[in-house]
């Protein structure tokens, strides 16, 4: 069977040799210079005393012939003395004159006549003669059993003397200990090896204080150097100072790592430099340090200096936001683009090329569906007087102005594009002939009031635009045939007087107001 091995710590053990040493140097002394009281010779010269007395008390009373008195004597001599069990006055070669206690058990001489220390005889005189003896069986005056041993005097001080010291010893050890420095016990191969790696280590014990850095670790800071030794990591302000805000919320990370007896990794902390505006960056990983029986015993700390990558990571950045600008750049670019190959510059209206893009497959698709779509064609009445009158600049105005009118009037869906110089051909998908017409004059009656104003530099300048309404239900082919027919209907706007509306229906227009 295998016995559990028992497991001392390294300094219970050197206090348990201390104590051994020291119990080993008092009983040496002991036995040079009597340290301690001689117990067994105390014994010894009390029993001699009263052995001396109760004989000399024995040999008067013989003297006088009173044996009652001397069976009296020693019956009293046996009741005083607890440490006595039976005693006997023998004439020489006889038989027991008298006696107390059970004597014939408890006597056992030596066969040589002396005595031992708790077998005494003491001779007893007549005339200077030897009568006989007094015999005087005392209990033992050493220990006999182990619990006996056990609770001498002598054991138990030395036992207490064992106690105290080891637990004197003990602590005084721990707390030496610490002071010392660890970093002599361990091994030129081990610390040569964490001198190779090439992140910053630190070794703490389970008080988080540092046994052990590396070189990479020395060079991290001016202040990283050997005396970080014995420290707790948390009082190295230049190192925590980047956790300190944190730590007020959680611990720090080999706290943690101690604590849960989990490994933590990849945790961001910034070392200011002094002389140098980047910080230093570092990831830190904790592992805490078991023993075989899985006790703790510290904590392996590492820091990897990413401070090159981060700065790569923030120039990257700084690259992909500038390309970012110069995609939106070009995106913007696209979509001038786009605008000046589809839109009138002057209007922003639809060119022709874009608008006729947009509505062939409208009509193709509507016509296909048997669905509604309607062509409005407008021009502004007498516009050729405005050139006229006040100069193309306000011709164009007028044109701005009435393009705006339109647009602000028209769903999202309906097209809207600038046909010639002052003539705007319009596609509503989804109106009936009505809906068109009603469109057509809302447009009308809105330039009328609307569109002069926004020609600043002429005041109470009337502007008027005539309106032909077309729809796809009166059997055009295709777009051109539809704008054709709004434009007939346009035309007979015109002849009727102008600034109205007028709606295709087949070779015969009706007119609007
Ligand atoms: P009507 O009522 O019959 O339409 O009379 P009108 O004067 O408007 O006659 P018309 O439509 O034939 O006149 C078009 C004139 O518009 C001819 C041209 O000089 C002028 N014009 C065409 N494009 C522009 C332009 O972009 N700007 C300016 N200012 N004038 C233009
Ligand atoms: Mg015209
Ligand atoms: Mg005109």
């Amino acid at each position: 069977m295998k016995l559990p091995r028992l497991f001392l710590s390294p300094v219970a053990r050197i206090a348990l040799g201390l104590v051994a040493l020291l119990l080993s140097l008092l009983i040496a002394l002991d036995l040079l210079f009597g340290l301690l009281p001689d117990r067994v010779e105390q014994v010894r010269q009390v029993r001699q005393q009263v052995s001396e007395s109760l004989a000399i008390q024995s040999t008067s009373l013989l003297q006088s012939g009173d044996l009652a008195a001397l069976h009296r004597t020693l019956r009293e001599m046996l009741e005083r003395h607890r440490d006595l069990r039976s005693i006997a006055v023998r004439p020489a070669r006889g038989e027991v004159l008298a006696q107390a206690g059970e004597h014939g058990i408890h006597w056992h001489p030596p066969e040589d006549g002396s005595s031992t220390l708790d077998q005494i005889r003491v001779p007893v005189l007549s005339d200077g003669m030897t009568w006989g003896e007094v015999e005087l069986a005392f209990r033992p005056a050493l220990p006999e059993t182990a619990a006996e041993w056990l609770s001498y005097p002598s054991v138990v001080a030395l036992g207490l003397i064992a106690l105290a010291s080891f637990g004197a010893f003990y602590l005084y050890l721990r707390r030496v200990l610490e002071y010392l420095d660890p970093t002599k016990a361990i091994p030129d191969r081990v610390r040569t090896a964490f001198d190779t790696l090439g992140e910053g280590v630190l070794i703490l014990d389970k008080q988080g204080r540092v046994i052990l850095v590396n070189r990479v670790f020395r060079q991290f800071h001016p202040a990283a150097s050997d005396e970080v030794i014995g420290r707790k990591v948390a009082d190295l302000d230049w190192l925590v100072a980047g956790f300190r805000e944190r730590a007020a919320t959680r611990p720090y990370p080999w706290l943690s790592a101690m604590e849960q007896r989990t490994q933590i990794q990849d945790e961001p902390l910034e070392i200011a430099v002094a002389g140098d505006d980047e910080p230093m960056r570092v990831l830190v990983g904790c592992a805490p340090i078991l023993d075989g029986q899985g006790r703790l015993r510290g904590c392996l700390v590492t820091f990897s200096d990413v401070t090159a990558l981060h700065r790569i990571n923030a120039q990257l950045l700084v690259t992909l936001s500038d390309l970012e600008a110069s995609r939106e750049e070009i995106r913007r670019q696209n979509e001038d683009l786009y605008r000046l190959a589809t839109r009138d510059p002057m209007t922003g209206c639809l060119n022709r090329r874009a608008f006729f893009e947009g509505a062939d497959p409208l009509f193709a698709r509507i016509s296909g569906e048997h669905g509604e779509l309607c062509c409005v064609m407008s021009d502004i009445d007498h516009f050729k007087s405005f050139n006229d009158r006040y100069g193309h600049t306000v011709g164009d105005m007028v044109i701005k102005s009435v393009a705006k009118c339109l647009g602000s009037e028209l769903r999202e869906v309906d097209l809207l594009c600038r046909y010639g110089g002052e003539e705007f051909c319009i596609l509503l998908p989804g109106s009936t002939t009505e809906q068109a017409r009603d469109v057509a004059e809302r447009l009308r009656a809105s330039i009328e009031s609307h569109a002069g104003a926004a020609v600043r530099d002429i005041p109470g300048i009337q502007i008027r635009s005539s309106f032909g309404v077309a729809s796809i239900k009166l059997g055009a082919k295709d777009t051109a045939e539809l704008i054709d027919q709004a434009d007939n209907a346009l035309y007979q706007s015109k002849q009727n007087g102008r600034n109205r509306v007028s709606v295709w229906a087949g070779e015969r227009s009706v007119g609007g107001s």
